[in-house]
């Protein structure tokens, strides 16, 4: 984590930040690009999101949409074997599998989602594919592997050598406990976008928790648990212990609160809420979440420090620290 903290941080106020309202004239050159009336943004979790965060706003400037840019965006920390947590690098399973979770979704409840998915570097893609070329919305497994596949994919192997010495190592440790979070073997990407006309998309993808159950889904991959979008009102993501994050539904139920009037940050502090309602006093995991509004306000909260992402907006890529619940 240390090398992920070296990226420009900021104080953790976020309401009054971001936004379409807020433009800054140093903003025009980019803004002028994407000829947006109202400005982009985009935030996705952890420091990986700030190259992401790149590769979606060149995107958009190249014309892309916001589907395309949330794609885009999170394949760059997919293929970097650096990554830990995410595709190509990913820490393995308890039995030694990469598998791969990652959905995608826009603003008019179209998506496509896979999970427990094997060599195949870019999930999302795959996710998108499931999302535009079938009628479903989420393949698992081999089915998965097999639809990727006929649709032109790489079979890859994912595990690096670097991946499989961590997880050797970790293995022992992670058997006594339940595993730790906010190091590297568990930080999901999700992203979130508004492009310049308004519309959105977002995108969810990860390596799930490491020395998981073999066969073990997150939340990352589940519409309405690890990501959602309504264009109406705005999206969500999550970061963290999976399961927690789907027993509240939770990033459906953050885009729930901000359509009955909560800002983005308070909704996602709300569901944490409940979280910790659920599990008592003892809380000794990590969730965090992000919600970016319609109207370009975004948020973020999480259940301990040390939760951090990345926005793209009119004042440039900026890592911010999360608030946290005092538990
Ligand atoms: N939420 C992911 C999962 O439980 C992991 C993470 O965000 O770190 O699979």
């Amino acid at each position: 984590m240390s090398s992920r903290r070296n990226f420009l941080k900021r104080s953790a106020i976020l309401s009054s930040l971001g936004g379409f309202f807020s433009l800054q004239a140093g903003a025009f050159s980019l803004r002028g690009k994407i000829g947006a009336a109202t400005g982009p943004v985009i935030i996705s979790t952890w420091n990986h999101g700030l190259p992401a965060n790149e590769a979606a706003w060149q995107k958009m400037q190249e014309g892309g949409s916001a589907l395309d840019a949330a794609e885009a965006g999170v394949r760059v920390p997919e293929g970097d074997p650096n990554v830990m947590s995410v595709g190509y690098g990913g820490l393995p399973d308890a039995d030694g599998y990469v598998t791969l979770d990652a959905c995608i979704m826009d603003g008019n409840n179209q998506c496509g989602s896979v999970a427990c998915l094997e060599n195949i570097k870019h999930p999302i893609s795959v996710a998108r594919r499931v999302m535009e070329d079938t009628q479903h919305v989420m393949l698992v497994g081999e089915g998965a592997l097999e639809f990727a596949l006929s649709k032109g994919f790489k079979k890859e192997n994912l595990l690096t050598p670097r991946a499989l010495k961590a997880w050797q190592s970790y293995k022992k440790e992670l058997e006594k406990k339940r595993s730790i979070i906010n190091i590297e073997n568990h930080d999901t990407i999700g992203l979130l976008v508004i492009d310049g006309k308004g519309e959105m998309s977002g995108a969810c993808t990860t390596s799930g928790m490491a020395n998981k159950i073999h066969g073990r889904v997150g939340d990352s991959p589940i519409i309405g648990a690890g990501l959602f979008v309504d264009g109406e009102v705005g999206g969500a993501c999550a970061t963290g212990v999976g399961e927690e994050v789907i027993k509240q539904a939770g990033s459906a139920m953050v885009v729930e609160l901000m359509r009955n009037g909560m800002a983005p940050e308070e909704a996602c502090k709300e569901v944490l809420r409940r979280i910790v309602k659920t599990n008592g006093k003892k809380i000794d995991f990590q969730v965090g979440f992000l919600a970016l509004r319609k109207d370009g306000r975004y948020g973020a909260y999480a259940l301990k420090r040390g939760f951090n992402f990345a926005v793209y907006d009119s004042k440039g890529n900026n890592l911010i620290d999360s608030p946290f619940m005092k538990n």
